[in-house]
């Protein structure tokens, strides 16, 4: 089978979604094409193109699409008229989940957190993270940092740098500080010092947090890949001011950075732990927030919801992380696949002087402005790539290729984007030149 993508040239009648479907509609304007189908790295439209995903519905398919494993597991589950829905009920499937997550996640790493099933999606798991600590602590305050995602919902947005997307809240967005990320003002200023500054001083203005909530990797804010000494330092600074540290690993997480979480190599253990996007492994809705028992301070049913534990999402992830979390080999393969990944990307940008961002499997390349990122995103997507932007202004160029890739898929895929890259900037120098 060859490696290479099949763009179909037929651009579909997207009338309909014109019509009915709300303008929000994001992605799908980039990618004019009606999917059908979708197997591993690859992903067909009704034309049999084939298309090749580095994407992964930002990082929601680490273990790609569709993987016979999880879904053999998902089949045979619903065969046998297993539950689908049941509230939070005790279910043979959420019991099995909870041992797997137990035995094969949190025992070998030393970890020892609750389970908390929110309602399905990652800014569920963010809301949740934030009231604990909030109720915990009494304070209101929380501090994110500059270029933070955290979802779309009013806590979890007000969490998020993103001016545009904090616009759509229409109301004041309060009770969080955004203080400077990791090399937000350059590799000479040690943002963790700024913020000990200013939390020490009792006239900076700055309300005591009930918590400091960080992503080690900012997935949407532009692939900044947070230092573990600048990492350690904020958990430090965390537990002298009485704030819980939440990671974010919502995008990060579930493999991504090359472990499964992606804070185990920083040294640091955060109070609260969010997780969504891989974490069904087979694209199902499912997010859970992670605490330290002595923070599980809730009252029953004091945070509540109907989708609460997918069952469906229980057996994948169980399936997912038996595949692929019971031994170390899955993890050498993201190491092995990620520095291919750096060395590739690394050489594109020389040729082009540009630079690298991310860290693992969770890299991308700079290339100075959103419109020149989307011109390469664009001219990747006519070559049968699947690709999106991230950063302030988009010019971020991001890969995140499922996982799993095979090494020849991923370099072919390369290939493609570093062309794309030398062809959109040697216009763009022609017509600057002119
Ligand atoms: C995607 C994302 C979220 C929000 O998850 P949704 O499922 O879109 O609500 C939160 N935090 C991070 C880091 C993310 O990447």
């Amino acid at each position: 089978m060859t490696i290479q993508p099949e763009p179909s040239k037929t651009i579909p009648d997207i009338t309909l979604y014109e019509r009915r479907e709300s303008r929000v509609r994001s992605y799908a304007r980039a990618m004019p094409r009606q999917f059908n189908r979708a197997e591993a790295v690859w992903m067909y439209d009704n034309k049999e193109g084939r298309y090749l995903d580095f994407l992964s519905g930002c990082s929601t398919l680490n273990y790609g699409h569709n993987h016979p494993v999880l879904k053999q597991a998902l089949i045979d589950y619903i065969s046998a008229d297993g539950i689908t829905h049941s509230l939070d009920l005790h279910t043979d499937a959420k019991a099995t989940f909870l041992r797997t997550f137990e035995n094969l996640i949190l025992k070998p790493r030393g970890l020892d957190y609750r389970l908390m099933f929110t309602g399905p999606t990652g800014t569920n798991a963010v809301e949740a993270a934030l009231k604990l600590a909030r109720k915990i602590t009494g304070r209101q305050n929380v501090i994110a940092f500059t270029n933070g995602f955290h979802g779309m919902t009013l806590g979890a947005l007000a969490c998020t740098g993103n001016a545009e997307k904090r616009g759509g809240a229409g109301i004041a967005l309060n009770h969080v500080s955004h203080e400077p990320y990791d090399g937000y003002y350059g590799p000479d200023i040690d943002t963790a010092a700024l913020l000990e500054q200013r939390l020490s001083d009792p006239s900076s203005g700055l309300d005591s947090p009930a918590a400091i909530l960080v992503e080690t990797v900012q997935g949407e804010g532009g692939l900044n890949a947070a230092s573990k000494g600048w990492l350690q330092r904020i958990a430090a600074i965390a537990k002298a001011h009485g704030a819980l540290l939440i990671v974010d690993d919502i995008q990060a997480g579930c493999g991504r950075t090359g472990t499964f979480f992606s804070f185990e190599d920083m040294g640091i253990k955060p109070d609260i732990v969010t997780l969504a996007k891989s974490l069904s492994g087979m694209g199902l809705p499912f997010a859970l927030t992670l605490f330290h028992p002595a923070l599980d301070q809730w009252e029953p049913g004091e945070h509540n919801g109907t989708f609460r534990g997918n069952n469906h999402a229980f057996v994948t992830a169980t399936a997912a992380l038996r595949h692929f979390w019971a031994d170390d080999r899955f993890q050498a393969d993201i190491r092995r696949r990620g520095d291919l990944l750096a060395k590739q990307l690394e050489r594109m940008a020389e040729r082009n002087e540009l630079t690298t961002r991310g860290r693992g499997m969770m890299r991308g390349i700079d290339v100075g402005s959103g419109d020149i990122a989307s011109q390469i995103t664009k001219r990747a997507f006519n070559r049968g790539v699947i690709i999106e932007t991230s950063g302030p202004h988009d010019e971020i160029v991001k890969v995140l290729a499922p996982l799993t890739i095979d090494d020849d898929v991923l370099a072919a895929g390369l290939d493609i984007l570093g062309d794309c890259i030398d062809s959109v900037l040697a216009t763009h120098l022609t017509v600057a030149a002119e």
